[in-house]
């Protein structure tokens, strides 16, 4: 989608710090971080929200997953961090491609606000 800000990411047409990427997803670092490490994991696919994403996506959640992981070892939070993804405008989904924030680096409250 070429007015999505995330599929412009992963596809190189708006710079981003990109942590890694690979044929499936893309991790780069927030631009509002909200935790010393702050980083986002998306699928190179546009699919809207976790809500919109069908049984068949399956596979594709599961890599998103360990891109989670992935990112929080090469961002050096492996012992401590969070990932979280925000499913739809009341829950505070401001960009509408689905992703999630690995947050490290600091002690995390609970429950989220
Ligand atoms: P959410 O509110 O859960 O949809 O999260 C969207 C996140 O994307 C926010 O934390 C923003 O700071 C972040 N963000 C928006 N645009 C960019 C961008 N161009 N590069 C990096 N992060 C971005
Ligand atoms: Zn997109």
């Amino acid at each position: 989608m070429s007015d999505c800000p995330f599929c412009r990411i992963a596809a190189g047409e708006i710079p981003a710090r990109k942590l890694f990427e690979d044929d499936d997803v893309v991790a780069f670092h927030d631009l509002n971080p909200q935790a010393p490490v702050h980083v986002l994991v998306i699928p190179r696919r546009h699919v809207v929200s976790l809500d919109a994403a069908e049984d068949g996506d399956a596979p594709l959640l599961g890599r998103l997953l360990a891109g989670a992981r992935r990112a929080a070892r090469e961002a050096g939070v492996a012992s401590g961090y969070r990932v979280v993804t925000n499913c739809g405008a009341p829950a505070g989904q401001s960009v509408f491609h689905i992703h999630l924030h690995v947050l490290g680096g600091r002690a995390m409250s609970w429950p989220p606000g």
